[in-house]
């Protein structure tokens, strides 16, 4: 691991891949391909953000030039990302308080009041390209959430590429949900929840992404899952992960699309990448890590969008407290504490409302992982080889978690109810007990396992460059 300076910005390099084997820009001027424009339009959420930079940083560094289409809602700093143009589209979120809606509301606006801006301006960049021969057309990557990105694509018969910012075990629970509708599994019994889903194993009905949605808002989901999971005109799909981690899911993946799954991930160490962080990191929890022994410290974070109640809050400071271990919390502006927070923290604990988190998962002192199982802290913890206490909240959180405890046995599960004496018990069991110490080395070895697939010559080199000529030639 190293720091690299980009931009006056601290930023990551895990273990940087080489990309030398790649043709450079230059090679593929030479070769009459021109200098290949890939638009990206990222769903404005952290957890997509960051992988869809993620690949634009990668895709740029093998010759193509970047330009991000970009909400006014949440958008990256263009001034981390000197390499990429960046294009606004105007969405109706601005001008509201999207914080009172929820995820699924956001994305229907998006995708409704997002198309003719996109539109409008896409046909603007081709008018001025037109005279340049040497340009070919833009071709679109969007976030499968994003799905009016692919309409404009199609409407201006422009060449369109999905990514998928979760699992690829994630993806395929959304194309079962109409065989599971048909069959009268949804909306989920409460009797069913622990009986194993058809065709998914290990997945129980609780861990679906739609798991506690009922009726009108049930309906609502799986219309927008049908929609995020209809390739349409797509000519492939490029999921964040890799084979050495997810191989039968991305097998079935395979056979379901009718279009080639490329598994370019884990897309945060593969080049370094400016922080794409909508919040501004707390670098002073480096400086506290520092000063904390060897794998000591439990770092605690349910990523950007999960929340819990006061009552909650109470119970996880109590449990953590408890546990006598040291923690470094992260509690987003906004949280709403109980009044008796302070005490209850005590000494041991180091709270900050936002944090440079794969510099804090990679630090000596991290020994566990408290985490809600976002696919990016999953993947970012996989990497660094800390064992996690897994807590998901919602949606793909689920999915993810039973792969980290029942796939990988790289986690510990959380008992929901989230009482503080099984809070503590759960801290004592990663951190202290042989069944933790058994987690780490088998995390330890996944990493290894990732490490081995992304040098040169493996199976992520092959997905790069079969993407690669795929974009080349759409
Ligand atoms: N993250 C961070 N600092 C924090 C908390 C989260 O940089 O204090 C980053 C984290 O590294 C990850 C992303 O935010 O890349 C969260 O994505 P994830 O898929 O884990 O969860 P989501 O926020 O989408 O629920």
């Amino acid at each position: 691991m190293g720091l690299d300076n980009c931009s006056g910005k601290q930023v990551l390099t895990l273990r940087p891949v080489s990309l030398t084997t790649f043709h450079r820009e230059e090679e593929m001027e030479k070769q009459g391909w021109g200098l290949r424009k890939l638009v990206l339009v990222p769903c404005p959420f952290q957890g997509h953000i960051n992988p869809m930079l993620q690949l634009g940083n990668l895709l740029h560094a093998i010759g193509f030039s970047i330009t991000v289409a970009h909400t006014r809602f949440n958008f990256p700093n263009p001034d981390n990302h000197p390499d990429f143009t960046f294009l606004p589209i105007q969405d109706t979120l601005f001008d509201r308080d999207a914080s009172s809606m929820d995820v699924t509301d956001v994305i229907s606006c998006l995708n409704i009041s997002c198309k003719a801006p996109l539109k409008n301006s896409l046909t603007q960049i081709m008018e001025r390209e037109k005279e340049d021969h040497s340009h070919k057309l833009p071709c679109i990557i969007y976030d499968g959430s994003m799905y009016f990105a692919e309409a404009v694509a199609h409407e201006l018969e422009l060449p369109s590429i999905m990514l998928r910012t979760t699992s690829a075990a994630t993806f395929l629970t959304y194309y079962s949900f109409p065989q599971l509708l048909r069959e009268g599994y949804l909306p989920l019994q409460e009797a069913m929840s622990l009986a194993l889903v058809p065709g998914l194993y290990p997945l129980r009905f609780k861990d679906l992404p739609i798991a506690n949605f009922k009726n009108k808002n049930l309906d609502i989901l799986l219309q927008q899952t049908t929609r995020t999971s209809d390739i349409r005109s797509s000519s492939a799909i490029i999921c964040n992960t890799i084979d050495c981690l997810e191989q039968s899911s991305l097998a079935r993946l395979q056979q379901q699309c009718k279009v080639p799954v490329f598994p370019i991930g884990p897309l945060h160490t593969i080049v370094p990448t400016a922080s794409s962080g909508l919040l501004k990191d707390d670098r002073s929890c480096i400086e506290w890590l520092d000063k904390q022994t060897h794998n000591s410290v439990l770092y605690v974070s349910l990523g950007s969008i999960a929340s819990m109640n006061k009552n909650e809050l109470r119970e996880m400071a109590k449990g953590l407290t408890n546990s006598r271990q040291p923690f470094l919390w992260v509690l987003r502006p906004g949280s709403l504490l109980p009044d008796d927070f302070n005490e209850l923290i005590g000494e041991r604990g180091l709270i900050v409302k936002w944090a440079p988190q794969k510099e804090v998962l990679a630090h000596k002192a991290i020994g566990g992982f408290w985490s809600h199982c976002g696919w990016n802290s999953t993947l970012e913890s996989i990497c660094a080889g800390v064992p996690m206490i897994c807590q998901p909240c919602f949606g793909d959180q689920r999915v993810n978690a039973r792969l980290l405890t029942h796939v990988w046995k790289v986690g510990l599960a959380m008992d929901s109810s989230l009482v503080s004496i099984e809070i503590e018990k759960a801290i004592r069991r990663l951190m202290l007990d042989v069944e933790g110490h058994e987690l780490r080395r088998k995390i330890i070895n996944l990493k290894e396992k990732i490490e081995l697939c992304t040098q040169e010559g493996a199976s992520f080199y092959n997905s790069l460059s079969e993407l690669r000529k795929c974009i080349l030639s759409c």
